[in-house]
């Protein structure tokens, strides 16, 4: 990992305000590191005199964003995204944590291919990179990948995402392995049959367009499969990318009723803020401008679709209760030529690390969240999550600003405004539908293990001072 603090030096955030909500922190404050983890935050002078002082009057200082969901692409797919580009994608974006989907080429399903994605991820990545490993051998579906194995050399949970595991009493044994290792699986839930040959959302706006539609109930009938085999397993099963309203119902059910096993779900940025009405193009287009197939947005195509405004309101309903604990980007990197083509051939995927948190602040400036709120389901909502494998890794306490903890830490201004323009991304997937968007929130540093991952023209280069003598 590229920016780890060289040992014994020590770095000042200075009198910014400190946003915690792991312990219930909102004060302004400074915030010094050593070594790499948190030495001491508090108000007034420090402890010790530090190196080198940031200084970040009027912006929040967060623990950093952890992403449970998100393609790399590497091995396999470097035309689309590399751990390279990808991590400094996510130092952009304020994530400082990354989970990366196994469906690579070949997929995280040995001992060699996650270690290959974590050596690749300390010697070119700008983020930390915890690996999300295989649920069946080669995603095939057919035979559990090496659970232990996968666990030992650093997998933190299992996945088959880019499909779902179709076979439930399979999904019932990975539950049982996963369950003893103290990791959870984390279900792109579908049913594939019900799903088979959709490129929308089914509805009214799909059938005006001609375009086949993906049922909700597709993703709902995924949900409560999955629901029962956590009750029957006492496992954790997390839902990815829960998009329609009966699933959240379906999980919200759950965690009131539950009698044994556990039950967690994240929401993408672009599930909690946009509708289906984008496939007809930027700002939701008028349908009557809309030539015919080719003259959609294949930016705005994606897996699961983008749903109704019913179930982006039920989606930011849960995310402020709770039924909902993570964002999570599902961050999908393409080449241009993956998504210059027919809707109905194009991608599925939005790349979506560097608008995240912009998009998601939204919520906030419409009163549907509070900023803390914001903030924990950015932070120790996904940490809980991946607990036991973050213990495993030596990385307690993240997702937090608590003294001893990685200091990792997410600086941004929540007034700031900008333009998305897919052309100044790191990451290689310029595959947007929000170019041209205003969106207010910016991130404005990053710092991974006490080394600066990222910092927006004009903080660091101008606040950041050595200090002269220590
Ligand atoms: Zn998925």
């Amino acid at each position: 990992m590229a920016p780890t603090q060289a040992e014994g030096k020590t770095l000042l955030i200075h009198e910014g305000r400190l946003l915690d909500p792991s312990q219930g922190l909102d004060a302004v404050g400074s915030l010094l590191f050593k070594d790499g983890r948190i030495e001491w935050w508090g108000q007034g002078e420090p402890p010790v005199k530090p190196n080198a002082v940031i200084s970040v009057p009027g912006l929040v200082v967060c623990p950093g964003f952890i992403d449970l969901h998100c393609h790399l692409r590497e091995p396999g797919f470097e035309d689309k995204e590399t751990i390279a580009t990808g991590t400094r994608a996510a130092a952009r974006g304020g994530f400082t944590t990354v989970c990366s989907m196994a469906n690579t080429r070949p997929t995280v399903d040995s001992r060699a291919t996650v270690e290959l994605v974590l050596h690749k991820a300390r010697t070119e990545g700008s983020v930390r990179v915890l690996p999300v490993a295989c649920v069946t051998q080669g995603q095939q579906g057919k035979q559990l990948a090496e659970f232990g194995e996968l666990a030992e050399a650093g997998a933190v949970a299992y996945s088959d995402d880019g499909r779902p595991v179709a076979d439930a009493r399979l999904l019932r044994h990975a539950l049982e392995y996963a369950r003893a290792l103290g990791r959870p699986v984390l279900e792109h839930c579908e049913d594939p049959a019900l799903a088979a040959g959709g490129v929308m959302n089914e509805s009214a706006l799909a059938h005006r367009l001609g375009l086949k539609g993906m049922p909700a109930a597709a993703e709902e009938a995924a949900v409560a499969r999955d629901i029962a085999l956590a009750e029957l397993t006492g496992a954790h099963v997390h839902i990815q990318h829960v998009s329609t309203a009966g699933a959240v119902e379906l999980v919200r059910r759950e965690q009131q009723s539950r009698r044994v096993g556990t039950v967690t779900a994240e929401a993408t940025p672009h599930h909690l803020m946009l509708t289906e009405a984008l496939v007809l193009g930027p700002k939701g287009g008028d349908i009557t401008a809309a030539l015919g197939p080719g003259a959609y947005d294949a930016n705005a195509k994606v897996n699961p679709p983008l749903r109704a405004q019913a179930d982006v309101e039920a989606l930011r309903q849960a995310l402020a209760e709770g039924v909902i604990q993570a964002i999570a980007t599902d961050h999908a990197p393409h080449t241009l030529a993956d998504k210059l083509c027919e809707f109905d051939q194009a991608a599925s995927g939005i790349s979506g690390l560097e608008t995240a948190f912009g998009l998601v602040m939204g919520l906030v400036h419409a009163s549907v969240l509070d900023l803390p709120t914001l903030v924990a389901r950015l932070t120790s909502g996904p940490a809980r999550i991946i607990e036991r494998g973050l213990a495993d890794q030596g990385l307690s306490g993240l997702g937090s600003l608590r003294v001893g903890a990685p200091a990792d830490v997410t600086v941004f201004d929540p007034n700031a405004e900008w333009t998305v323009d897919p052309g100044q991304f790191a990451s290689k997937g310029k595959n947007t539908p929000l170019a041209g968007w205003r969106l207010k929130g910016r991130v404005m540093a990053t710092i991974v293990g006490g080394g600066i991952a990222y910092a927006a023209p004009g903080l660091a280069v101008q606040k950041a001072v050595e200090v002269a003598g220590a």
